[in-house]
């Protein structure tokens, strides 16, 4: 039986490649839906490529450019628009999974929107997960759906797990490939936007790109794991493993470590996760391991990462934490790509927004939406501050 998708978020670096698959799937997945922000251009390529039933996208304006499009090309997509769109996307009638890989905790609304209208949800938006977990997680479970992880280290974890019981987990050891700045020794305050997107393994989004640079992505993805596979923050290990080859392991409690390892390539979690039960062959490259020679393991540095550190932090305390941690990040990141701010300063404004925050205990999603706005009002606050002081543009690094 054919498998039908709606992809929100398909013109991200995870978006494409789930589209790769289905290109190469045609017989057993077809594209109902698409939804991007703002790349019209790819949005069209990808409507007379895929003919999806319907497609969103950010703005109204956009939505009117692109009805006209449409009729003019005799193509008969569904044109939505906004947050509505998201939303309608993410629950048409014919649509067994929706992949959510919008970046930031704007997918919240309509990964929600899926899991109501029973769809299986596969996950690439960590932010979501981090923001509002438990809700999201108790939400699937009333509604009988499957979350299903699309990060590469998550996709391993689920893989190491099958078939075996949470409570005889003893550890989840989270591998990361340290990125661009792991044996870095000079003055981190004066790494560039270009030196911290330039990621050694992979290649991705803007966000994530930093993210890794700051070790943030790590933090955000305990985060994730704890809440995809219940198990508490501190049975998460971090461990440094610039090879990626390994992408993450599970230990049980007689001792017995699981681990999944292929050559790094995104397009194996997606599939295993359009897939799941199933697997199929994928033109992913087999492990040559006499090539590969050797595989390292080492500790992450938390005071050269103070990321990590709030990211544990922020996962502990719980509740409302760690989405206001996760908003921060995402205001003091985008400062940092604009330049207005130092590498350095993405962990205190982070660190300042989370100390400064008082916990909220009650399980809303609202309350989840108004922590996460507090946080980026607070966190904006603070770049302001900081870009009053320091002159906009390249001239920053000379301070
Ligand atoms: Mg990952």
């Amino acid at each position: 039986m054919m498998k039908k998708i709606t992809i929100l978020g398909s013109s991200g670096s995870i978006g494409a490649q789930i589209l790769d698959i289905v290109s190469k799937m045609k017989n057993y997945v077809r594209v109902e839906g698409l939804a991007v922000g703002s790349n019209i251009k790819l949005l069209k390529s990808q409507i007379k490529k895929f003919r999806p039933l319907a497609v969103s996208i950010g703005s109204q304006s956009d939505a009117q450019i692109l009805k006209q499009w449409c009729k003019s090309n005799d193509v008969k997509t569904n044109i939505y628009s906004g947050e509505e769109g998201l939303e309608k996307l993410a629950t048409l009638p014919d649509v067994s999974m929706v992949f959510a890989s919008v970046v930031g905790s704007v997918g919240l609304r309509s990964v929600i929107a899926a899991i109501k209208a029973k769809k299986d949800v596969a996950i690439a938006n960590k932010e979501s997960l981090v923001m509002a977990g438990s809700f999201i997680m108790n939400l699937a479970e009333e509604n009988g759906i499957s979350v299903l992880p699309v990060d590469s280290e998550h996709s391993a974890i689920f893989q190491c797990c099958g078939g075996e019981k949470k409570s005889q987990i003893k550890k989840i050891l989270l591998t990361a490939s340290g990125g661009p700045f792991y044996k870095y020794n000079k003055d981190f305050s004066k790494i560039t936007v270009e030196q911290a997107l330039d990621h050694p393994t992979w290649k991705m989004g803007k966000k994530i790109t930093i993210d890794s640079a700051t070790l943030m992505n790590k933090g955000l993805e305990a985060i994730e794991a704890s809440i995809l596979f219940g198990v508490p923050i501190d049975k998460i290990e971090i461990v440094i493993h610039p090879q990626s080859i390994v992408h993450s392991m599970v230990e049980y409690v007689d001792g017995s470590v699981v681990a999944q390892l292929s050559n790094p390539d995104m397009r194996l979690p997606i599939q295993y996760a359009l897939t799941y039960p199933e697997r199929v062959s994928s033109s992913v490259k087999s492990l040559n391991f006499a090539e590969i020679g050797k595989l390292e393991f080492y500790k992450p540095d938390f005071n050269k990462f103070p990321c990590l550190k709030l990211a544990y932090y922020a996962a502990k305390k719980g509740h409302t934490l760690p989405a206001v941690m996760s908003a921060a990040n995402e205001t003091a990141v985008a400062a940092f790509l604009n330049k207005e701010v130092k590498f350095t300063d993405i962990a205190k404004i982070v660190g300042k927004t989370v100390y400064a925050h008082k916990i909220s205990k009650d399980m809303l999603l609202n309350t989840f939406f108004a922590a996460d706005s507090w946080a980026r009002q607070y966190a904006k606050k603070l770049v302001n501050k900081i870009s009053l002081v320091v002159p906009k543009g390249d001239s920053i690094w000379a301070l």
